[in-house]
């Protein structure tokens, strides 16, 4: 019988299942499901590895009051109606802080290390921890795997790691992590096989989804990312403002009189395409709207893109390929054509019949920078982790 592999991708309301059957080193996707509205109005919606709905349904309270009954639901669910037991489970884990480079078992020890690195990522790192503790305390024997989003971007070089802070704050953990890792790691994996003369190049990967960010790769590996100490900084995000003068909180905090949570729930949650159009979050639903603010706030959010293409090709000492991911950068040809239009002074050239289409190569033979659209994977990314650690070796990367 083939082993399962269950992925976790937990949420403050939602969390996201996946099962992948594991024969050997092969791993094929089984069932992916997501319950929203935990604590509130739960439902499930669950579908086949062919995109059919195997289950859509309202939960009552009692099943998903919160993220520990959601998981025992699925659990249930997976057991009763597929007869899976997974042999192992694969957590994303948005900070492995300065410490974790690589995807690790997760025993009581390093849960409580991973519990030391909640100030980092107050709003995320509590809610992907949760199941990996009801799991362990349930389940003490069944392999848990952490992968973190900070792991890939951890060899980036001093200089990139810093902020110009006393010292003693690096130290503290007050560093540029940059995030997103799972996705840069599975397209520098992709890369090898959708442009094998690209793989080891000068390569920029622009994850624009409703959290965005971007990331040179040199040789496969990440040297730079617009994200740094928390998820908030870099391109503009579709409710997060990404990097603004640290003078403007300031000025939240000292004429505005906002408190912290008032500032956190402000810059996590009211500003980026939302704050800025007064629309919406959703690119579909700006691109839709004939208001001169959705249209500034995807010319706003095109500008920071190519503005950051100029400094991760700065990092690289220019750019040999441009790839587009996530959401945004998988789905909007007009947002990609924008992009590609201000990157021309790198010598990018759009085929725009390749990019109507979303085509995996969407450059022009006399493109200078080779422009890719590649679909991401971080769940898939988890499971091979967790496969590779219960198999005893790492993931090639
Ligand atoms: P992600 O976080 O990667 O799932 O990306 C979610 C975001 O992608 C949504 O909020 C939308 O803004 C964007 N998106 C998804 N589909 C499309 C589409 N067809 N056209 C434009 N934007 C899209």
């Amino acid at each position: 019988m083939p082993d399962h592999i269950l992925t976790v991708n937990a949420g403050s309301s939602s969390v996201k299942f996946q099962v992948f059957k594991a024969e050997g080193e092969a791993l094929e996707l089984d069932l992916k499901a997501q319950i929203d509205g935990i604590g509130t109005q739960a439902k499930i919606r669950a579908t086949d590895a062919n995109g059919a709905i195997v289950a859509d349904r309202a939960l009552a309270q009692t099943e998903a009051g919160n993220v520990a009954e959601a998981l025992d639901t699925t659990a249930k669910w997976l057991r009763e109606r597929y007869d899976v037991e997974p042999a192992a489970i694969g957590h994303r884990v948005v900070h492995g802080g300065p410490k974790y480079s690589r995807p690790v078992f997760v025993d009581a020890n390093v849960l409580a290390d991973l519990e030391r690195f909640v100030p980092l990522a107050p709003l995320h790192q509590p809610n992907n921890l949760a199941p990996i503790r009801t799991i362990l305390e349930r389940y003490p024997d069944r392999p848990q795997v952490a992968c973190f989003d900070t792991a890939f971007h951890h060899e980036h070089s001093a200089v990139a790691k810093h902020f110009a802070l006393p010292e003693q704050f690096f130290a503290e953990g007050v560093r540029r992590y940059g995030f997103h890792g799972l996705s840069y790691e599975y397209i520098a994996e992709r890369l090898k096989d959708v442009a094998p003369d690209y793989a080891r190049a000068r390569v920029i990967v622009a994850h624009l989804g409703s959290g965005a960010s971007m990331c040179a790769l040199f040789e496969g590996r990440s040297v730079e990312s617009t994200m740094g100490f928390t998820a908030l900084d870099g391109l503009p995000m579709g409710t997060r403002p990404g990097q603004i003068d640290p003078g403007v909180v300031l000025y939240l905090f000292a004429q505005k009189r906002m408190d912290v949570d008032a500032v956190q729930r402000f810059l996590y949650n009211e500003c980026g395409l939302r704050g800025l159009s007064g629309i919406s979050n959703d690119v579909r639903e700006l691109e839709r709207s004939s208001e001169p603010a959705a249209a500034f706030a995807l010319e706003y959010f095109v500008y920071r893109v190519a503005l950051y293409a100029g400094t991760l090709a700065a990092a690289l000492g220019g750019v040999d390929a441009f790839v587009f991911t996530a959401g945004i950068g998988e789905n909007s040809a007009s947002i990609r054509a924008k992009v590609a239009k201000k990157l021309a002074w790198l010598g990018a050239a759009l085929d725009s019949a390749a990019n109507a289409k979303h085509a995996t190569t969407i450059s022009r033979s006399d493109s200078r920078v080779a422009l890719y659209v590649i679909p991401t994977d971080e769940e898939l990314m988890i499971a091979r982790h967790t496969l590779a650690l219960l198999a005893g070796r790492k993931v090639p990367s």
